[in-house]
């Protein structure tokens, strides 16, 4: 059963398929598992990519039947990804790169975006509600595509998109206007990542939205964290098969964070029993978890700073709220009193306790040149080309290793294709990137490093419209959308 991480009350206690119907707990909190099942790391190995997810799955989505989720996994996990293992785990000279970015819009979002909608649309049977759902999603540019690629197939679910007008890429642009249509709506609202998130959570608590049926791809909906929780166990097994670990022996993770999902992914992989060292969090500029982690503050007060990782680029890091839930003690007062504060002041301070139960990770940052440095050198050195997203993971590791020396397998979990954001590679490669467009950027790259164009690429040229909102509109606005999607349908 799931409850909020800001109450108590018993009654708060719901089925997942309820929890991914609701998105987000009323009482403003996001569900979690009050106990958290252990898994038996032996019975994984030598399993393929969706029969461990089923494995994984099962235990953590109480009321699915393993066929429900057997189904749901190969109908998600198909040839929509570019190869049959699903995920990659590549070796490099001091650690293994795991690519989650195989999926259709080649960034770590498909992993879990591919099984949510299939999951909420059997939520939804599972509840007996037959009212159209419109799902409503920010994005800092990755989550946007991935969702509508997921959600576009679904006949009684309609999707909302929200992205910030500046900092994304132009091929992220592009894959999210390719797939505006019937049931689809794209806008870029005027402002930033967290503007876009603070809209769509505003639109959450709304009363006066309460008919709609809203539900949120955002990584808030448990139904988001839990297929991306397989992937960690998966690298794990890979690393057994191929006897670079002992069974028990323990791994790091390096995750390049924003919104802390993939990352908290990662925790509760170690919580069902997952052998890890350390949890490593890398952040770009941004580095609001860098200090948290450090200092034990949460300060959300500072500029926000557009960098070369985009999806990054963010300052309320939303599940993070489930991090303090459990290195607190399951106290769900203590959890409401902070993210209070947070609204208000816009930080807070934790305490001794739940410092303790930080513990399992270490965090840094990467500033942009250390950024594009590391591509450079992972590019020159092993001849492995990386995005910048990894490499702030990747550079982060680095500084993880000089500070403490410790020589653990590492795993780096690799987020997004390369040829995703190929002005800041070809900046970092020392290539002539200036009055080029992404898509001519695209093809030098390839040649260069030899890693073919991605067919998801190549279908994207045409040119698209786009409707841009201020933020001002979009409170105004997104009422009457919600009204004509109701009615269209
Ligand atoms: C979303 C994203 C991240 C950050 O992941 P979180 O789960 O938000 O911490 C990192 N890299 C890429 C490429 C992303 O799309």
């Amino acid at each position: 059963m799931y409850k909020s991480t800001r109450s108590k009350n018993e009654n708060s206690e719901i089925t997942s398929s309820k929890a991914i119907i609701n998105g987000m707990a009323s009482d403003g909190g996001l569900y979690v598992l009050e106990n958290i099942p252990k898994i038996d790391i032996e019975e994984l190995s030598y399993l393929n990519y969706q029969e461990l997810a089923i494995r994984v799955m099962d235990l953590l989505l109480d009321d699915f039947t393993s066929e429900e989720i057997r189904k749901i996994v190969y109908q998600a996990y198909d040839d929509k990804f570019d190869i049959t293992s699903i995920v990659n785990l590549v070796k490099t000279r001091d650690c293994y790169f795991l690519e989650l970015y195989h999926g259709q819009t080649l960034a770590f979002k498909d992993m879990a975006l591919s099984v949510l909608p299939l999951l909420l649309q059997e939520a939804k049977k599972k509840n007996s509600v037959k009212d159209r759902t419109i799902v409503l999603t920010a994005t800092s540019g990755d989550t946007g595509s991935a969702a509508l690629s997921g959600f576009s197939k679904q006949e009684d679910i309609d999707i909302i998109v929200f992205y910030p007008t500046s900092g994304i890429s132009e091929i992220q642009e592009k894959q999210m206007l390719s797939f505006s249509g019937n049931h689809s709506k794209v806008i870029a609202l005027d402002g930033n990542f967290d503007d876009a998130q603070r809209l769509v959570k505003t639109a959450f608590n709304d009363l006066r939205l309460k008919q709609f049926h809203l539900s949120s791809a955002n990584s808030i909906n448990i139904g988001r964290l839990i297929p991306q929780v397989v992937y960690y166990f998966y690298s794990y097994s890979k690393l057994l098969e191929e006897e670079a670990i002992e069974v028990g022996e323990k791994i790091n993770f390096v995750v390049p964070t924003g919104n802390f999902g993939n990352i908290l992914a990662a925790y509760i992989a170690k919580k069902m029993g997952l052998p890890v060292n350390k949890l490593i969090c890398a952040s770009n500029t941004n580095n609001v978890l860098t200090d948290f982690f450090r200092k034990g503050i949460y300060n959300r007060q500072r500029e926000f700073i557009k960098t070369s990782s985009p999806s990054m680029d963010i300052l309320i890091s939303s599940n993070l709220e489930r991090l303090l839930y459990y290195a607190s003690g399951n106290n769900e007062s203590l959890v409401s009193e902070l993210m209070k504060y947070l609204i208000e002041k816009g930080n807070y301070q934790i305490n001794e306790k739940i410092k303790k139960g930080l513990g399992d990770f270490y965090a840094n940052f990467a500033t942009e040149e250390e950024t594009l440095m590391a591509i450079n050198k992972e590019f020159q050195e092993s001849n492995y080309l990386i995005d910048t997203h990894t490499a702030v993971a990747y550079s982060v590791y680095e500084k993880y290793v000089l500070e403490t020396g410790d020589m653990t397998r590492t795993v780096i979990t690799s987020t997004a294709h390369p040829f995703k954001f190929p002005k800041a590679v070809c900046q970092a490669l020392k290539m002539d990137y200036n009055g080029k467009d992404d898509f001519t950027l695209i093809e030098e790259l390839s040649k260069r490093s030899n890693i073919r164009i991605p067919r998801s690429i190549l279908e994207l040229k045409e040119i698209y419209s786009r409707t841009i909102w201020s933020q001002s509109e979009a409170y105004r606005n997104l009422e009457k959308l919600l009204g004509e999607i109701h009615e269209k349908n």
